[in-house]
């Protein structure tokens, strides 16, 4: 098991398999296998909801959340292993601004925080939803913290 900050992503070229799974010692449940889409999904979300933070420590025992801006992009939520998704919650944090190609930037409401549905633990991630697109909840966008989860090399 390996932290984001000790795992080159790189490695991925490799077409080794790699496995994302929940940092809680006790569960390591597969959350998403790492594909080259999911490696190129990454970007860089500020003022994002706090989250479980792996460090340097390959496994964690106690939650501890912190700040993070890098987070997998994942439109659909048939792609998790394992993924549980909050209840909508309102004003979690500030809406986010998503690049989108072509066209305006989206503004996503943060409505939902993502947990492992193995041990409920987390958050692991959020997901949030365009005002135009609310009215369905398979217009979810979910975004995995990249250093919310360990890297089974
Ligand atoms: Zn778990």
């Amino acid at each position: 098991m390996s932290s984001y900050k000790a795992f080159d992503l790189d490695q991925i070229s490799l077409e080794k398999r790699v496995v994302l799974r929940c940092p809680f010692k006790q569960c390591n449940a597969r959350i998403i296998p790492l594909s080259k889409a999911l490696v190129s999904s990454k970007i860089s979300i500020d003022k994002a909801p706090e989250m479980v933070a792996v460090g340097q420590i390959p496994s964690v025992d106690e939650p501890r959340t912190e700040s993070t801006s890098d987070f997998y992009k994942v439109d659909d939520v048939w792609d998790f292993d394992n993924i549980g998704v909050s209840r909508a919650v309102e004003n979690l944090s500030s809406p986010i601004e998503l690049a989108s190609d072509p066209g305006e930037p989206v503004t996503l409401n943060i409505e939902r925080l993502l947990i492992c549905s193995e041990c409920d633990k987390g958050p692991l991630g959020f997901a949030g939803i365009s005002e135009k697109d609310a009215a369905d909840v398979k217009n979810l966008k979910y975004f995995l913290s990249c250093n919310s989860v360990v890297y089974d090399v």
